[in-house]
């Protein structure tokens, strides 16, 4: 079998999907969405979505806030009264101890309500206001956004390609891309399990999964990947769906928590991870010695968890660049292939603002928020995006 589209998106992740919805709000463009299994059965089924605009890169402010804003009032932003994300509106702390982090921390949180953030410094009666179980003897700054929280990211994604569906988009799932096929300098079409399909444009947004896909094209995708445990605890009472989610600046794995289901609060790390070979070999066993940091990290820092009870656990992998941030936009050498790829850890919260631009760069127009510092050629030419806070996933 042989097809068209002037587009296909490789991946029906949360990227793929919003992208799929965007390019089907033009109304004039064909598009297929591809995935090796169901859609959202890779890195964003096993996200934490958390939704928070703080960063330390400008861009990546932009960026969270306009998805922020889509998430806040999602049937509105995709024209669907049936579109749901979940949103909970539980708000997002972060902390910091004395010294260098606390001061990076202050600056960023001016640079945030620069950019238009609502976000503010609290003071640590007022923290403990906002979150009755927190411990905060060792804290000295606090940094509050009241419209932050978390979502649903199966539900998110089921929404974009819903929304996206009803105006065209053909979604295959079960349909691996074995092969991009490239006729000089540009990009033809993608050979799959279920055949050829010819394409004037492709999006590579398949996550952990980009260097089997673009290995072999001639570029240096500068990707790792690493697999993250996020653990799920039960304290002595139920956790509130209302609190904070918090990132624990004062952690060495930079530790956040937040509600979850059942009155649990859920924690992950937001380092480095444990590397992998391959996002398909991901270990789903608990580290002792991560429970225990974990357990006791909580601890520290949340009333009533000193005798937390372990409820469950996943593994996801990581995406994870030198820089912390992705590659997005055109592929180098290779006319009408477009990448997305290295999330490092926070492109849920990215991904529905992300979509529109991506969906700009592969229809050429010029893009809402620039994606030119994005490019695989800074890792060459030195302009990484390196945050404030080094190397993790809050750049
Ligand atoms: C444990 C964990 C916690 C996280 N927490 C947060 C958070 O709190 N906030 C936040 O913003 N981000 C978070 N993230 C990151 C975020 O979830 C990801 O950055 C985002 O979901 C990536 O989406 P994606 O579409 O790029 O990739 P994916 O969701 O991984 O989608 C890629 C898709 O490509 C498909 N695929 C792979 N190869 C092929 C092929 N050859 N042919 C066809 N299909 C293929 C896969 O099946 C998969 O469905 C977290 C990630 C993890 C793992």
């Amino acid at each position: 079998m042989t097809e068209h589209f002037d587009v296909v998106i490789v991946g029906a992740g949360v990227v793929g999907a919003s992208t799929a919805f965007h390019l089907a709000q033009r109304g004039d463009v064909s598009v297929a969405v591809l995935d090796r299994g169901e859609p959202c059965s890779g890195g964003t089924a096993k996200s934490c979505a958390i939704i928070r605009s703080h960063y330390s890169v400008p861009s990546n402010i932009d960026l969270a806030l306009r998805s922020l804003a889509m998430f806040r009032d999602f049937k509105g932003a995709l024209g669907d009264e049936r579109a749901d994300c979940g949103f909970v509106n539980s708000g997002y702390m972060i902390v910091a101890g004395p010294g260098s982090v606390a001061d990076a921390l202050s600056t960023n949180l001016a640079l945030q309500a620069a950019e238009g953030a609502a976000t503010y410094p609290v003071a640590l009666d007022d923290a403990r206001a906002l979150h009755p179980l927190l411990e905060l003897d060792d804290v000295v700054t606090v940094g509050y956004e009241p419209e932050s929280g978390y979502a649903d990211p199966i539900a998110t994604t089921q929404s974009f390609f819903r929304a996206a569906a009803n105006k065209g988009v053909v979604v295959r799932p079960h349909t691996e891309a074995l092969r991009l096929m490239i006729d000089g300098p540009r990009v033809v079409g993608v050979e799959t399990s279920a055949g050829i399909i010819h394409a004037g444009q492709v999006l590579s947004a398949v996550g952990p999964w980009s260097s089997n896909l673009l290995g072999g094209i001639g570029f240096d995708l500068h990707l790792e990947v690493s697999e993250h445990l996020v653990l799920t605890f039960r304290g002595e009472a139920p956790y509130s769906a209302e609190y904070p989610i918090v990132k624990d600046l004062t952690t060495d794995n930079k530790m956040y928590f937040r509600p979850a289901a059942d009155g649990v609060i859920l924690a992950g790390t937001g380092d480095h991870g444990e590397p992998v070979e391959d996002a398909d070999g991901l270990s789903e066993d608990v580290s002792p010695a991560l429970l225990e940091t974990q357990r006791v990290q909580i601890a520290h820092r949340v009333r009533g968890f000193a005798a937390a009870e372990l409820v469950g656990s996943w593994t996801g992998p990581y995406d994870v660049t030198p820089d912390w941030n992705p590659v997005l936009g055109p592929a180098p050498g290779v006319e009408g292939l477009q990448l997305a790829y290295g999330f490092s850890g926070h492109g849920f919260k990215l991904a529905p603002a992300l979509g529109g631009c991506l969906a700009q760069s592969i229809l050429g127009e010029s893009t809402d928020v620039d994606l030119a510092p994005y490019g695989i050629e800074r890792f060459a030419s030195g302009a990484l995006l390196t945050g404030a806070y080094g190397i993790g996933s809050i750049s």
